[in-house]
């Protein structure tokens, strides 16, 4: 047996096709359909009695197979399934897994929250949101029979830890599935199913796209799990293109330089902001005086590229430290190689009632930074300018 390559080799080298022309790596085979010389030749595709492309909406197409192939790669997972969007992706997982019930623990994307929380219960299906201080509440509901646990970790915006092993054993004690949105912390800095995860999901709109330029989700898992999503998504179309998933191959390719680079540079930034005058706290979980950090330090390799400041400023006051940032771009989405900053207040967590929010810990002063891949230094001055006390007159 070959030995088992390192995550950059696996990066570069797994899911490549083979191509009988002999590209260096994946083309685009951008075609809806696929030719057959004879009926007989298409019926043992159909049948599945050989494997071959044959629509691509199906997911039987070489680019997106070769995707799907460094995707299950990367997570150290027998299969993936890659889809238009991370939405696209946590949906066709509850359809297909969360019909007993779903639990959304920790703060979750705003659209996992929408989903889980509005539109599910609406198809019947029971969802409970807790947060991380409701330990005792998840217990009760897997108890009482409900199938999948989903949690991010770190989450969005205060980067709380969760641990996965403990909510894995937790879960599986009940019969319950355990799925992790390993956004944040992407395969380099996390890998959830050695901790005992059933599936990952991915938003590879973020650092798997990496370039700010893909929409894009992923799925990885056993096959048998992994296997059943399929169906759904088929039938509910939620397949990508093949440029996109051509765009994503390449991305993958240099995942993870980009993404050690950016944890080095999110990591001098919370250390140097952790001194400023202005800065009354800093959400990293790198930092040893963050909740998190001690079971940060035992379950992720790096921690990541995504911190959260709050500021000794009132709405207002931070609103106006954001507009003077220079080299940052204010905007949603993180990942990419252009540092982002937002207000949770006006963006994740903007449609929320002020005391859902308070309950919640998100407060008027919070900012939250995307780290990029410019030099950490220009990203410390851009901050530090943006911070300096101005004298209104
Ligand atoms: N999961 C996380 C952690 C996210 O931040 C997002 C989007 O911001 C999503 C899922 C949804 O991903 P997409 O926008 O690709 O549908």
């Amino acid at each position: 047996m070959e030995p088992k390559h390192g995550l950059s080799t696996r990066c570069v080298h797994d899911g490549e096709l083979d191509d009988a022309r002999g590209a260096a790596h994946t083309p685009i085979y951008n075609t809806t359909t696929f030719r057959f010389a004879t009926t007989a030749s298409l019926l043992e595709v159909v049948d599945g009695r050989r494997r071959g492309a044959l629509y691509t909406r199906y997911g039987q197409n070489p680019t997106i197979e070769s995707l799907e192939a460094k995707l299950a790669s990367l997570e150290d997972a027998e299969a993936a399934l890659a889809f238009c969007s991370g939405m696209a992706a946590e949906a066709a997982l509850f359809l297909a897994h969360g019909r007993r019930g779903v639990v959304v623990l920790g703060d979750a994307y705003g659209g996992t929250l929408d989903l889980v929380g509005a539109q599910l219960p609406e198809l019947g299906i029971d969802t409970h949101l807790l947060l991380g201080h409701e330990l005792d509440r998840l217990a009760e509901l897997l108890r009482a029979g409900t199938g999948l646990l989903f949690f991010e970790t770190p989450t969005n915006p205060a980067l709380e830890i969760f641990d996965i092993r403990r909510l894995a054993a937790l879960a599986h004690a009940h019969g319950a599935l355990v799925a992790v949105d390993n956004t944040f912390a992407t395969p380099v800095n996390q890998q959830p199913l050695a901790l005992g995860a059933d599936v990952v999901c991915h938003s590879a709109t973020k650092y798997l796209g990496g370039h700010s330029d893909v929409t894009a989700g992923a799925l990885m898992g056993p096959r048998r799990l992994i296997e059943a999503i399929q169906p759904w998504r088929k039938s509910l179309g939620q397949m990508l293109a093949p440029e996109t998933a051509g765009l994503l191959l390449r991305s993958l390719r240099t995942l993870v330089v980009r993404v050690r680079r950016q944890n080095e540079s999110a990591a001098a930034l919370a250390a140097a902001l952790r001194e400023h005058p202005r800065v009354r706290r800093v959400f990293y979980p790198g930092l040893d005086d963050c909740a998190g950090h001690d079971l940060a330090r035992r379950q992720m390799s790096g921690f990541g590229g995504m911190l959260t400041l709050e500021l000794d400023a009132d709405f207002a006051g931070t609103a106006a430290v954001v507009d003077r940032l220079r080299v940052f771009t204010i905007a949603p989405s993180l990942g990419g190689p252009e540092s982002l900053v937002t207000l949770p207040v006006a963006t994740s967590h903007h449609g929320m009632p002020a005391a859902e929010r308070a309950r919640r810990g998100i407060t008027d002063s919070m900012l939250r930074l995307s780290i990029g891949l410019e030099d950490a230094e220009d990203l410390l001055a851009d901050l530090r300018q943006a911070l300096e006390e101005r004298k209104t007159s």
